[in-house]
């Protein structure tokens, strides 16, 4: 059985076809559009599909990596930062327009399942990936399997509430992880400690500016504050961080410090490592989720 996986990011569709051992046959790579709303999304999906398909000289298995969890009372997609997707029965619209059985998982847990079978947590039992990107996410690997939890919310840890009465989220709630550490909140507080509004990458070349340290700072303790709870209740063989911000290289040193000195423990030795998959975690991730 071959196996088609589609990686629906906030600018981009990414699909690739591989054989059974996960070697890719073909790969092609699509605008999102989101700005044309759900109906254009479904249509560029199944189009992408229906053309693997086709170069497919076997049957395939097809996975849907996508932003935001499955309700699992009622199907639909919530909490999805691509916002035109929530309240929409993706997962069953794919089925009636395709005639395939379609598996649909939350971007978090498809980075997290690719990195644990595939690429740098291999030899661990238990893993989180952590994407922190434009949004900030989590999944929990145990054994080789995604753990959902009893209400499918399992490592969603964009969410969990860091500062209690903080940054307001769009989630509804405050104080959120993603308000602190994603890419968009890191860019507005530089803006607010140094009055120059720059993207992250020219942030961190910008490290001889006087304002770098305490900008610094303050994004180390978030980071260390926000795993060192994961690690307390997880205690994972692994944790590999994704997304833009894994490019980070303090991350793996300072970061890594920062939160071994939060975490409450006399022995902590996690370790804090860079995925090895890179942007393809998300179709590779796809991939491995098994038909149903
Ligand atoms: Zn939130």
């Amino acid at each position: 059985m071959n196996r088609i996986g589609i990686d629906l990011g906030g600018t981009k569709i990414e699909g690739i076809l591989t054989d059974e051992n996960y070697q890719s046959i073909t790969r092609k790579r699509i605008p999102t559009n989101q700005d044309e709303g759900y109906n254009s999304i479904l249509k560029s999906i199944t189009n992408l599909i229906q053309e693997l398909v086709k170069e497919s000289n076997n049957k395939v298995s097809i996975g849907v990596c996508t932003p935001g969890a499955l309700s699992l009372s009622s199907g639909l997609i919530k909490n999805s930062n691509t916002q035109c997707l929530i309240g929409k029965d993706l997962q069953n619209d794919l089925k009636n327009i395709l005639h395939y059985n379609v598996s649909i998982e939350n971007d978090a847990n498809c980075f997290a399942l690719a990195e644990a079978k595939l690429g740098a947590g291999k030899n661990s039992n238990l893993v989180f990936g952590v994407i922190m990107g434009t949004g900030v996410g989590g999944g929990i690997i145990i054994n080789g399997k995604i753990h959902h939890g009893r209400t499918n919310i399992a490592g969603e840890w964009g969410h969990h509430c860091l500062h209690n009465d903080g940054n307001s989220c769009y989630c509804g709630n405050k104080g959120c992880v993603e308000t602190y550490i994603s890419g968009p909140a890191l860019e507005k507080q530089w803006s607010q400690i140094s009055g120059l509004n720059q993207s992250l990458p020219e942030i961190i070349q910008n490290h001889d500016n006087p304002n770098f340290g305490s900008w610094k700072k303050l994004f180390l303790d978030n980071f260390a504050l926000s795993l060192s709870n994961v690690v307390d209740i997880l205690d994972p063989d692994m944790i590999i961080l994704g997304g833009g911000l894994s490019n980070i290289d303090f991350l793996y040193d300072e970061g890594k410090n920062a939160v071994y000195d939060k975490v409450f423990s006399d022995m902590v030795n996690t370790p804090i490592v860079k995925n090895e998959l890179g942007d393809s975690g998300g179709v590779f991730g796809a991939c491995l989720l098994e038909s149903y």
